[in-house]
């Protein structure tokens, strides 16, 4: 077993190091979480659903801990951080109810009595990015183990800690062992395995859209299950008859937030020519006005991105490019990055159409409603995206038109873990959260009895 150094992006020094697992190990995890399988799925559904409770107590208790360990870890702000532990707790909740409420259909058929069942898929793999470590875990093993399977988790190799932790919370909370396994590594070794080992029913993978198509090309091998969160590139659509106010206030929030390492982004900004002049006037300051400071800072609203090469690639876009105007970021350690504003000139910019997952954001101005939906869809992503006008008409209109999974009308927030989540296009496959992702956890079986009728 080899070991991985881990980073405070904050300052670029390292701080710890966790094991990295190879390929014997993964296949020993994953036989454990097989054989694991055979009892989880018996545990009645009352004591899993306590037991998930239990877990999400667990959780609440050591909230400040695991934010501690992001800020650390990702140079996630504060803020931030407290409300990913949170989420983590409130998803467990959520989908505690679900084992209670698990039931199929009676259906009427001729020559007896027609049941369905919604079965457990087994061994879910679920594969990390490092941008939302937290979340994004729970998104997968919440449901996954509320369902009956038993879960293997690979956190990305940068971000590695907070999942780690709830590992071991899972244990402290009373989950049975080998339910809920971490297993830390590369994803070409450990990720790799959940794809090619046939014990490993179903994949969740969240991360770049590139690898993204690869793990779906290696799971039909096993026509293995797979729910893909890939990248995006949304567009946020600011008609001349909107609060202008309110949208010039929010729009820094919705592209800088999380260093703007957020598949949701809002990196398109398009804006009716009639206001353009006096939206960017608006916008400027608020730009300038983003706090990026030390992540740990109470009133830090973003810190440093994630690495080194992360920087670089973010840095690239600004080439040749036309600078409308920055924020300020601390110097010194770490990858710190300005808030940064880009004008495009057309929509065949790079910085335009290409997801940059930074703190950048490109504008472009259009002239009427069908331009906004045609260059809002003039993309391969479609994960989600904002629309701000006071015309109710245009407010559906423009959301039923825009090819995206996830859309806000007056608000830039796309996440409740109430709705479903997930992307059209090549934004991903399959939906998290909400009350139907319990359907992608779990297979439909078809029992017909006959009655000899
Ligand atoms: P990535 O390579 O797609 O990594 C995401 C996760 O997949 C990590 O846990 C990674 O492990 C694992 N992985 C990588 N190659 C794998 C393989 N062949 N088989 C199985 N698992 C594999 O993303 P990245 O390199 O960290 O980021 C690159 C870009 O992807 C970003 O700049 C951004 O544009 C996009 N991205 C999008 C999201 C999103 O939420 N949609 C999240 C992250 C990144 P390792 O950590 O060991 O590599
Ligand atoms: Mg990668």
């Amino acid at each position: 077993m080899g070991t991985t150094d881990v980073i405070d992006p904050a300052t670029g020094a390292v701080f710890t190091t966790v094991p990295s697992l190879g390929s014997e190990e993964t296949d020993a995890a994953i036989d454990r979480a097989a054989k694991a399988f055979g009892q989880w799925r018996r545990v009645a559904p009352g004591d899993r659903a306590r037991l998930l409770r239990r877990f999400a107590t667990v959780v609440e208790e050591h909230l400040e801990e695991l934010a501690l360990l992001e800020v650390r870890n990702a140079g996630h702000t504060i803020g931030n951080a407290r409300w990913e532990a949170g989420n983590v707790r409130d998803v467990l909740n959520y989908y505690a109810g679900a084992p209670e409420r698990l039931s199929g259909r009676q259906i009427p058929v001729a020559g007896g009595v027609d049941v369905t069942f919604h079965e457990p898929l087994g061994v879910v793999g679920i594969i990390v990015p490092w941008n939302f470590p937290m979340p994004i875990a729970g998104w997968g093993f919440a449901p996954a183990l509320a369902a009956g399977n038993t879960v293997v988790l690979k956190p990305a190799e940068l971000t590695p800690l907070t999942a780690i932790r709830l590992g071991e919370l899972a244990l402290e909370a009373g989950l049975p062992e080998n339910v809920f396994q971490v297993l830390p590594g590369k994803g070409s070794v450990v990720g790799q395995r959940f794809v090619t080992h046939p014990a490993v029913r179903k994949v969740c993978f969240t991360g770049s859209t590139e690898v993204g198509k690869s793990i779906m090309a290696g799971c039909a091998d096993q026509v293995k299950r797979v729910t893909l969160e890939l990248g995006g590139k949304s567009a946020n659509i600011v008609f001349a008859d909107a609060d202008l106010d309110a949208a010039a206030a929010a729009a820094p929030g919705a592209v800088f937030d999380n260093a703007g390492q957020d598949c949701c982004a809002r990196s398109r900004l398009l804006v009716q020519a009639s206001v353009y002049d006096e939206f960017l006037a608006r916008l400027e300051p608020a730009v300038r006005a983003f706090r990026v400071l030390d992540p740990s800072d109470d009133s830090s609203e973003m810190g440093p991105l994630i690495s080194a090469g992360q920087r670089a690639s973010v840095s690239s876009y600004l080439d040749g490019a036309d600078l409308a105007f920055q924020g300020t970021a601390p110097d010194g350690g770490g990858w710190w990055f300005p808030p940064t504003v880009l004008l495009a000139r057309s929509a065949a910019d790079r910085h335009w159409r290409e997801e940059i997952f930074g703190p950048v954001a490109s504008v472009l101005p259009f002239r009427d409603e069908d331009e906004a939906i045609r260059l809002a869809n003039d993309t391969e992503y479609g994960l989600s995206g904002s629309i701000w006008t006071r015309d109710v008409g245009r407010a559906l209109r423009v959301s039923r038109a825009v090819e995206t999974g996830a859309l806000s009308v007056n608000s830039n927030s796309s996440v409740r873990y109430w709705t479903p989540f997930g992307g059209m296009k090549q934004s991903g496959l399959g939906r998290e959260l909400g009350p139907d992702a319990l359907s992608s956890f779990t297979d439909v079986k078809n029992v017909f009895l006959a009655t000899g009728e």
